[in-house]
């Protein structure tokens, strides 16, 4: 790469992260800010806080936090990281349908499904929603249990203060695991609706995005990551994970550790038994916890810290053999 390619993607990468607060599948879109606001004032209200909305909002403490900086810092180099694997995750995806369908129509042959567009439509978006979650979960499962996917997963937790762009705080190589996922599962999902169908595969969308995903990023997603205690309905927080229950995930308290790992829906937590609810927790401290946040401060040690941890592992794991 030359230096002016490096200008050219850097450039790219800037407008990239820019451009998350016009795109309605970003949870940055403003329409969903604005709607989190509208949530965040419903508990600024309930809570009768002494000082202003503003202030409550726009915490200082929270938004120019040295751990807010990382956060900052890996949603602009995530994006960089973007630019060169977004493009292959599409093609590998597409390719993935392409081999499933093929596959299916050579071991069950053709396919007489006589389905109208709508119910392709429906049952693509919903099959393709509940299969996303459920990978989401088992990723995330595996990323607290299987040690050196940990040390990856450890960068997310290591934020001591929670804003909307930590969301974005991921070690690339967990954005690189997490796309890979999400290809297989959109990869045979697709395939298996194109042999049913006769009709071109669409979502169902809602301004240009998954009705469902719509509804989950216009209900405050975007208040997981942030200090503002939204709960749902306790009987709710079986099926749907609230911005609090989120929050639990983040805690550094021992208790709370391989807890609430769904995505949007509860149900795996439920199911697996790693479900909190709101009631049963008060007060909440995020991060790693004493002995660790001291060695993820920089954005250099979030970068760097995974790899010596995993060859540590490594090290170790030889030496025992
Ligand atoms: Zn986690
Ligand atoms: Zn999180």
């Amino acid at each position: 790469m030359t230096l002016n390619d490096f200008y050219i993607n850097t450039y790219n990468s800037l407008i990239r992260v820019i451009n998350y607060t016009i795109n309605s599948d970003k949870r940055i879109f403003w329409l969903y800010l604005v709607s989190s606001m509208l949530l965040a004032y419903y508990v600024y209200h309930k809570t009768k806080k002494k000082y202003s909305f503003l202030k409550y909002i726009f915490n200082k403490k929270v938004w120019l936090s040295q751990s807010s900086k990382v956060d900052y810092a890996l949603i602009f180099i995530n994006s960089f990281v973007k630019v060169f694997l977004l493009g292959s995750f599409v093609y590998y995806g597409l390719k993935l349908a392409y081999y499933t369908d093929e596959y299916l129509s050579h071991t069950l042959g053709l396919s007489d499904n006589n389905f109208s567009h709508f119910q392709i439509m429906f049952g693509f978006t919903i099959t393709l929603t509940i299969l996303k979650d459920l990978g989401t979960y088992l990723t995330h499962l595996a990323q607290h249990k299987i040690s050196f996917l940990w040390e990856f997963h450890k960068v997310h937790h290591s934020a001591t203060v929670l804003n909307p762009i930590t969301q974005y705080r991921i070690h690339p190589v967990e954005l690189i695991i997490n796309n890979i996922t999400a290809t297989l599962i959109f990869g045979i999902t697709m395939g298996v609706f194109d042999y049913l169908s006769n009709h071109p595969i669409d979502e169902l969308e809602f301004l240009g995005v998954n009705v469902f995903s719509f509804a989950f990023l216009f209900f405050g997603a975007n208040l997981r990551h942030s200090h503002v205690k939204l709960k749902y309905f306790n009987k709710l927080e079986n099926i749907f994970i609230s911005p609090f229950q989120h929050q639990i995930h983040h805690s550094n308290n021992p208790i709370h550790f391989d807890k609430n790992l769904g995505a949007k829906l509860a149900i795996w937590d439920w199911m697996f038994g790693t479900l909190v609810k709101s009631e049963s927790v008060a007060t909440l401290k995020f991060g790693l916890g004493k002995n660790d946040d001291i060695n993820y401060t920089t954005i250099f040690q979030n970068l760097y810290m995974p790899f010596l941890k995993v060859s540590q592992h490594l090290t170790k794991w030889f030496k025992n053999r």
